[in-house]
């Protein structure tokens, strides 16, 4: 029976098709993003606790409340800003889905999105799917910045939403104060919605302060903010995260959400409205992968790469130009087959692939990991 694809010109997400070849080849994968240590114990253990004692029906629609009551303490002590658990949290199953839910909840056909390129690779086809049109804008090579003359260029009548993602998937790149006003001046008197996605809130460097659109009321206002517990307590494969905007976007939001998963995980989320009050856990974070980043990097010195630095994220990217012609993609599995070392090319995250010659690794890995990795890479000619 045929099938008119939605889709046509997508295939197989990098990271599914990096993640295969490094298990065909035995290889250790800096490519898709997860960590490789286990995540903390307690937490585990709270999840083990909600199940024995029968925690394993339906969760509300919009979440376990406590959790949302707890979220709500959380983003007020991070961020100064109050919200509402009722009306403008949604809990989701991961962050993906909470940025497919808000782009499905907002567009209509013939809408324009402004995405930035790289960029994360389910949101051009989110937008597509949805019969609206991404506007491409790409960031600054090598720093990754935003050209926000070009953005103003590109908006008009049509734009209807603006993504942003800061800590950046995959360049580490974040948002300063001063893009925030830019953001601000663009969308002043318009009826543009911004997408946040800030599932690397806490993974984030050298002492700088995570911009979140949560700490700007005036940009809430108009916002979808997207999150994944994945990220936060080392656990991606647990597919939870949630979605905060204002009540009456929730509302539809909710719409949205409730005839597709309806609600998510139970006893994940009674162990975690429990988890989430050390805030130790998440304050630390930075610090602790950044130790993992400067570990790294440091490592990387031995190879023939060149570090474009990474503020945020589990990523750094590194370009290879300087020493061969090669593509990227073209790069990536010679370095998975023959030294057993996976990574993602970063010509994946733009519509056109564009070919900077720059690989992404992923150091959210134990030393250990790290270091296998890098002593394959030091022999690369
Ligand atoms: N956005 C970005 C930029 C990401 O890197 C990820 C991680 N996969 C997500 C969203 C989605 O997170 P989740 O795994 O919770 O769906
Ligand atoms: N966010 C992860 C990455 O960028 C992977 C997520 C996925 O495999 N869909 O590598």
């Amino acid at each position: 029976m045929q099938i008119y694809s939605k889709l046509p010109d997508v295939g197989t997400t990098i990271f599914t098709v990096m993640s295969s070849l490094a298990v065909e080849y035995n290889a250790v994968n800096l490519g898709q993003g997860f960590p490789d240590f286990r995540m903390n114990e307690a937490l585990i253990a709270l999840v083990n606790d909600a199940m024995k004692k029968g925690s394993n029906q339906y969760a509300h629609m919009s979440g376990l409340p406590l959790l949302r009551e707890r979220l709500a303490e959380k983003v007020e002590r991070s961020y100064h800003t109050k919200i509402d658990p009722d009306s403008q949290i949604t809990i989701t199953p991961g962050g993906t889905y909470a940025i497919f839910t808000a782009l499905t909840t907002v567009l209509q056909p013939g809408d324009e999105v402004i995405v930035f390129e790289p960029a994360y690779d389910s949101y051009i086809p989110n937008i597509e799917i949805n019969g609206a049109k991404p506007v491409l804008i790409s960031l600054q090579y090598p720093d990754y910045s935003i050209p926000w003359d070009e953005v103003r260029q590109k908006v008009n009548a049509r734009t209807r939403m603006i993504m942003i993602n800061s800590p950046h998937n995959p360049t580490g790149a974040v948002l300063s104060e001063n893009d925030i006003e830019q953001l601000r001046s663009i969308v002043a008197g318009t009826k543009i919605i911004i997408l946040s996605d800030e599932v690397y809130e806490h993974l984030i460097f050298d002492e700088i302060q995570h911009q979140s659109i949560l700490r700007y009321p005036d940009l809430l206002e108009r916002s979808f903010v997207c999150f994944s517990f994945g990220k936060t307590y080392h656990c991606t494969g647990w597919k939870l995260g949630y979605c905060i905007s204002t009540a009456a976007m929730m509302k539809e939001y909710r719409k949205v959400h409730q005839f597709n998963c309806f609600s998510c995980d139970t006893p994940k989320q009674v162990a975690l409205a429990e988890y989430i009050t050390n805030q130790e856990e998440y304050v630390t974070l930075g610090k602790f992968m950044q130790e993992k980043r400067d570990f790294f990097r440091e490592l990387m010195k031995a190879t023939p790469f060149k570090g474009i630095p990474s503020h945020g994220s589990y990523f750094e990217c590194y370009s290879y130009g300087h020493f061969t012609d090669e593509s990227d993609k073209a790069l990536a599995i010679r370095l998975t087959k023959e030294y057993g070392i996976a990574s993602i090319p970063v010509s994946a995250f733009y519509k056109n692939a564009t070919d900077h010659k720059v690989l992404r690794f992923c150091f959210a890995k134990k030393e250990e990991t790290l270091e296998k990795a890098v002593a394959k890479l030091i022999h690369l000619r």
